[in-house]
């Protein structure tokens, strides 16, 4: 982990009788990497690293018999305090009830956690919550919202989809005010991508109901996306909260670092599985101990950028050989390959793809490619592994998750499947030729 990395770093040291500047600064290159590695914004990791560089080369550090375990401390502290400090906890009306808007990208999880928060707040906290079904435009949304209502036994109010989200919000509160509920949670619509009728509408949502809460809910698993994502929500609707989903993923977390020094917005839950009862207070310190403990992050700590990206590319050419790619594994390269620019030139750079012939002249659709990644995302941890197990049910649910259609799911999983057949034989093509000396 990184602590006992850092802790390794300053025994080294030991021998040395005293620890210098250089030492910490030497330690400080670890954790830089690391955070940039969790993918962390750079400007983040750079303000820290120098606080906590100051902190350290401060003398009580440096004289101290356990200089590693204090720049731990000092570095845990900073986690801890670049993340919000203490828990921030929901605003409550001074008169019920109090009204929570949810909002964000589509697929990063807003029905279920409003689902789930309503479970907290009932449980937890003895409240009567009101779910309001605002997502008018994705089909069976909110039915989804429905569905959810009745399996927590809270009742959801909704108006169909020829009424104006704005009104539906409107008459929710009224309706809430006159039964005593406490809480009011507004489901809204969502997009692939930030646009302005989607801004303007939430806009109009906001100003209607006067919400005490705009949480902004992120996948945790799009890295330094949900904090582009939130800076963008934040500029157009003053949050004032993150929800931060999917933490159960492998991700590594940076987006939780990031996301508050960059908008100054508290993450206020996590989420950590689709049951409904998977929802969690943020505590900034324990978030804080999971990265300092992190270990994926720290095999890679030492290697340059270029390095790591070079040893993805052999563990991805090594699945290719086997077809034991994933659906993860090609999320992972579409979020690489959107980072980096144009598709075509990428394709041309992936292990084997260059060639392959005719693969030169691929054009590529990105309103398809967004189409497809929403259903990939919309596939829980095991079926992205296991996509042999998405049956017709699967099948359903996912079309329903991204807002497509079952045909488009069939078509993917078909087109996975075939590709991953086509580098089987691929892999068995270039074998042979390099038995016979020949080559491609
Ligand atoms: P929305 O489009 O923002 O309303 O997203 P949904 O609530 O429909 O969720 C999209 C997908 O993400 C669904 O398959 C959810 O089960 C899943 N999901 C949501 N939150 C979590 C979470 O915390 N962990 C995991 N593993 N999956 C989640
Ligand atoms: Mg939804």
């Amino acid at each position: 982990s990184l602590a006992s990395r850092l802790q390794s770093t300053f025994d080294k040291l030991r021998g040395k009788g005293k620890v210098t500047e250089e030492d910490v600064t030497k330690a400080m290159r670890e954790v830089r990497l690391a955070l940039l590695e969790a993918d962390v914004n750079f400007k983040v990791v750079k303000e820290f690293v120098n606080r906590v560089k100051e902190r350290a080369i401060g003398q009580d550090v440096l004289k101290s018999l356990t200089p590693g375990q204090q720049v731990i401390k000092v570095v845990n502290d900073e986690l801890t305090e670049l993340m919000g400090g203490g828990q921030s906890k929901l605003a409550v009306a001074s008169r019920p009830p109090t009204v929570v808007m949810m909002v964000g990208l589509q697929g990063a999880g807003k029905t279920t956690t409003t689902g789930k928060l309503a479970n907290y707040l009932r449980g937890k906290q003895n409240r009567k919550p009101l779910l309001v079904a605002c997502d008018i435009y994705r089909p069976a949304a909110i039915k989804q919202l429905e569905v959810v209502g009745k399996q927590l036994n809270i009742p959801v109010f909704s108006m169909g989809d020829k009424v104006s989200p704005v009104e539906i919000a409107r008459a929710a509160i009224a309706h809430a005010k006159e039964q005593h509920f406490d809480y009011v949670l507004i489901d809204t619509a969502g997009r692939l991508h930030i646009d302005e009728t989607l801004m303007g509408e939430l806009q109009e949502i906001k100003e209607a109901t006067r919400p005490n809460e705009i949480l902004l809910v992120v996948d945790a698993m799009t890295g330094q996306d949900a904090v582009n994502v939130a800076e963008s929500f934040n500029n157009q609707l003053d949050l004032t909260g993150v929800v931060l989903t999917k933490l159960d993923g492998d991700t590594k977390g940076g987006a939780a670092l990031s996301v508050k020094s960059v908008t100054g917005t508290p993450i206020k839950f996590v989420g950590m599985g689709e049951k409904m009862d998977a929802l969690e207070p943020f505590h900034p310190d324990r978030m804080a101990s999971r990265i300092l403990g992190m270990g994926d992050v720290l095999t890679l700590i030492e290697k340059a950028q270029i390095d790591v990206d070079e040893v993805k590319a052999k563990e991805l050419e090594r699945k290719m050989r086997n077809a034991e790619f994933t659906f993860e594994d090609f999320l992972e390269q579409m979020a690489q390959v959107r980072k980096m620019g144009p598709l075509d030139e990428l394709l041309n750079m992936m292990p084997g793809m260059n060639k392959i012939k005719g693969m030169k002249d691929l054009k590529v659709d990105e309103s398809a490619l967004n189409r497809v990644e929403a259903i990939v995302r919309s596939m829980t941890t095991q079926e992205k592994q296991q996509p042999e197990i998405i049956n017709s049910s699967r099948r359903k649910r996912i079309a329903k998750g991204s807002g497509t259609t079952v045909q488009e799911v069939n078509r993917l999983i078909k087109q996975f499947e075939d590709m991953r057949k086509m580098m089987k034989q691929f892999t068995k093509m270039t074998d042979k030729a390099k038995k016979k000396g020949g080559g491609f």
